[in-house]
């Protein structure tokens, strides 16, 4: 069983598709019972995404702000 730790270590070659079967096989193991690393695997290829869109996409799309900066946004306004 692979321990988070070493999910996070092989989880840039799985993302990659370059993990060999068998280890693949472990990795998905311990995602399927370990949320917290789904999660991160989720927020971690998002970030992939995000980068390979913004090389290709010519339209520039501003990155959806995330909620807690639009809060911290409200609360400075509110309080001037
Ligand atoms: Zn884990």
């Amino acid at each position: 069983m692979l321990s988070c730790r070493e999910l996070v270590e092989f989880l840039m070659d799985y993302c990659d598709g370059e993990l060999p079967p068998e280890q693949r096989e472990y990795f998905e193991k311990h995602l399927a019972c370990c949320p917290p690393c789904v999660a991160y695997m989720k927020t971690y290829q998002q970030a992939i995404c995000l980068g390979k869109s913004a090389c290709k996409d010519e339209e520039q799309k501003p990155p959806k702000m995330p909620e807690e900066l639009v809060r911290a946004i409200m609360a400075a306004r509110q309080a001037k």
